[in-house]
């Protein structure tokens, strides 16, 4: 398609999930800017319609269902024809089967084919747009889709910027969809990790967070041998304040990658290290493939090369099997580890999956009632953390101005922290000191 302002079209994009569905969603919406396709903020303003969507949990599928219900409504009665798209790992895979269950979807496609957009797009304005025949595009390509895909864009580029550089896993813990929505675990060449830093850098971003599945799973796929230690070091020399990365596997963990967060500057104290649970049994049945113990060894390693480095996980309550007394193994771990944040997830059992078969499934009251037990321990170790900065000094990296003269960053171990300036200062490491905590979040006063 070539580019005619006359023509311009508005794209509405809807994330959900992680943050790998983000930066796709950014780059889909990258990609269509030069296909005139101009971001609007609502549905009944759009020309097209994509739901970039995550499998991870059952819920997340229900729920695109219910949104593509009230899409139909806000559509109804519309002049010209919007085009529906569902994007992400449900399209991956549920395929045909949407379109079966929600016939208002017009094309399908999946992480590994969304570069494809602008010419099945083409086609179904050419060929279908009358006969509404869906296209569903879900067959893993043999391009390299992020050399397919434009260059990074100035507009409203943020101070922080996520950069994919590894995809797909390969590990199969028992209770995930991910190998089978996003392939066999594949990093980018480090070249073209660079040179996408570097347009990123050039659109004014000071801080970037590299993404992966497993992300310190990452080696160079083609050149020069380097692992994910190396790729922090490469990157740490750009024009660049922050390095941060998300989200790691205890077993990719190394001596060298941890001696990073001692030798490399501007890589950020703070490390996202699922453990899942506490209980050696449950971690077994998930297929992690380490024990609490070697977990808890890797977290002391950390500290004691770096002592003030903040520790998030993730968790999973009501694993087919758990007693209480595996969940309270979970519990201790976050006593024990005083996480700075944590994710945590009543167990959802997915089609496909080893675990979904399992006969030994936790009743959905005992998941809810442990998951509201974990989280109010969660909550506490996150306010205990942030209470240490309490009248401290932090540097800031400010992101934004949330109302006129009022301004938001983050510290370097990822706490967002609200203060007053007189002055713009989006972009500057500035100093704050800490006059309010709470579990979420800090606020402050600049010093100057
Ligand atoms: N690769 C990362 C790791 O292994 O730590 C995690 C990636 S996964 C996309 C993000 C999180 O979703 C997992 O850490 C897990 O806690 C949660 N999750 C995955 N499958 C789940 C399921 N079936 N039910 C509940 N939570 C799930
Ligand atoms: Fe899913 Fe396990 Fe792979 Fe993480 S390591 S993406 S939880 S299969």
């Amino acid at each position: 398609m070539t580019s005619d302002k006359n023509t311009q079209k508005g794209l509405y994009i809807k994330n959900f999930g992680c943050q790998m569905n983000v930066y796709d969603g950014d780059r889909m919406q990258e990609m269509m800017s030069s296909h005139n396709y101009d971001s609007v903020n609502s549905v009944e303003d759009a020309d097209l319609v994509i739901l970039n969507t995550c499998h991870i949990r059952e819920k997340a599928t229900e729920k695109i269902y219910s949104e593509l219900g009230r899409i139909k409504k806000n559509i109804s009665g519309k002049k010209e024809k919007t085009i529906v798209a569902v994007a992400g790992c449900v399209a991956q895979a549920e395929g045909e089967e949407l379109v079966k269950r929600a016939p208002i979807i017009d094309l399908v496609f999946g992480p590994l084919t969304y570069h494809h957009l602008p010419d099945i797009l083409q086609s179904f304005e050419n060929d279908n747009l009358n006969k509404k025949k869906a296209i569903v595009d879900i067959e893993p390509p043999n391009e390299d889709k992020f050399t397919e895909l434009p260059k990074r864009l100035k507009d409203n580029r943020a101070i922080s910027a996520f950069l994919s550089v590894q995809e797909g896993c390969d590990k199969f813990c028992t209770f995930c969809v991910v190998p089978y929505t996003r392939g066999v675990e594949t990093s980018r060449s480090f070249l073209e990790i660079k040179d996408e830093a570097n347009e990123l850098i050039s659109t004014g971003v000071q801080e970037i967070i590299l993404l992966g599945q497993n992300v310190n799973a990452w080696s160079n796929s083609n050149g020069k041998k380097m692992d994910f230690a190396d790729l922090i070091y490469e990157l740490s020399l750009l024009d660049l304040k922050r390095i941060r990365f998300t989200t790691s596997h205890p077993n990719d963990m190394n001596h060298k990658l941890i001696s990073s967060f001692r030798d490399v500057e501007k890589l950020q104290p703070y490390l996202h290290l699922p453990i899942q649970s506490g209980s050696n049994k449950v971690l077994k049945n998930m297929n992690r493939n380490y024990s609490s113990e070697e977990y808890v060894e890797i977290i002391s390693e950390l500290k004691s090369i770096r002592p003030d480095i903040a520790i998030s996980g993730d968790f999973i309550v009501g694993f087919p099997g758990e007693t209480e007394d595996d969940f309270n193994k979970t519990e201790e771990i976050i006593k024990k580890i005083g996480y700075a944040h944590a994710y945590s997830f009543k167990y959802s059992p997915r089609p496909g999956t080893p675990a979904g078969q399992m006969e030994n499934q936790i009743d959905e009251k005992i998941k809810s009632n442990r998951l509201q037990r974990l989280q109010d321990e969660i909550k506490r170790s996150m306010y205990k953390y942030n209470k240490r900065f309490l009248n401290e000094n932090l540097q800031v990296l400010v992101e934004k101005e949330t109302t006129p003269g009022y301004f938001s960053g983050r510290s370097p171990y990822l706490q967002s922290i609200h203060f007053q300036s007189e002055s713009s200062c989006i972009g500057n490491i500035v100093d704050i000191k800490v006059l309010k905590v709470n579990e979420n979040s800090l606020s402050g006063e600049i010093l100057h």
